[in-house]
């Protein structure tokens, strides 16, 4: 019964504060279509992405892991409109429907999907940054490293985000039998608790398919 009204709860929130416009819906419609796993961030996150976004005045967003552009396009709606979100994808035909999506949600002027491996395009964003705002949500077992991309690229006030910190507890605890992905949620947990150089906190979020997001923010290099 708790849980019930848990959700109703969380269903009162999305529809008052989060509601999804027919941009956001087509993004969602277009993976479905395309047979993408609907593993994308909730409406709750995707505003939450928006306020951090504007917390720090965002004019540059990096996003590690598209998927089908749903929590890109909640970031790309927080932009001014001559503000620039880059985002990586590993898998071409995600992008493709990424971008048709972007484009279907009208950002696609502020928006530009890079196909690769993120490890490898990262190096090559140097001279684009810094980044307001950098949005963590691809392979978690490569996490430690992008969050030494991500401080890399970023400056005093952005704003770092993970997706999927918490994994029902798992992601706090130090087993020898974990996964690699689990092992690389644990570390990005450590690091970012321990870096003198972050402010940080995790929210769980427990609904039916979403998991908690990890919220750092830069103090200083
Ligand atoms: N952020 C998306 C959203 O909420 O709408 C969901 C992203 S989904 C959880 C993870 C995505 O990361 C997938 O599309 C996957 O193909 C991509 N990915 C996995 N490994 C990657 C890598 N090494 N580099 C870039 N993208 C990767």
């Amino acid at each position: 019964q708790q849980a019930e009204q848990r959700h109703q709860i969380e269903s009162t929130i999305s529809r008052l504060f989060a509601p999804e416009d027919a941009g956001l819906q087509g993004a969602l419609q277009a993976a479905r279509d395309a047979g993408l796993p609907e593993i994308q961030i909730n409406p709750i996150q995707g505003k939450l992405l928006q306020v951090l976004a504007t917390a720090c005045q965002a004019r540059k967003i990096l996003e590690i892991g598209s998927l089908a552009g749903y929590s890109g396009i909640w970031l790309a709606r927080a932009l001014p409109t001559d503000g620039h979100l880059i985002t990586l994808e590993i898998n071409p035909e995600h992008a493709e429907v990424v971008r048709a999506s972007f484009a279907n949600a009208g950002v696609g002027d502020r928006t530009e999907v890079r196909v690769g491996a993120a490890l490898d395009l990262l190096p090559t964003l140097t001279t684009e940054g810094p980044f307001d705002l950098i949005f963590i949500d691809a392979d978690k077992a490569s996490y430690p490293q992008y969050l030494d991309w991500a401080i890399k690229l970023s400056r005093a006030g952005s704003i770092i985000i993970a997706d999927n910190c918490v994994r029902d507890g798992v992601a706090f605890q130090q087993t020898a039998t974990m996964d690699a992905d689990t092992i690389g949620l644990v570390q990005y947990n450590q690091l970012t608790r321990e870096d003198p150089r972050l402010t940080t906190i995790v929210l769980a979020n427990d609904n039916d398919y979403t998991d908690g997001l990890n919220i750092a923010v830069v103090k200083a290099h």
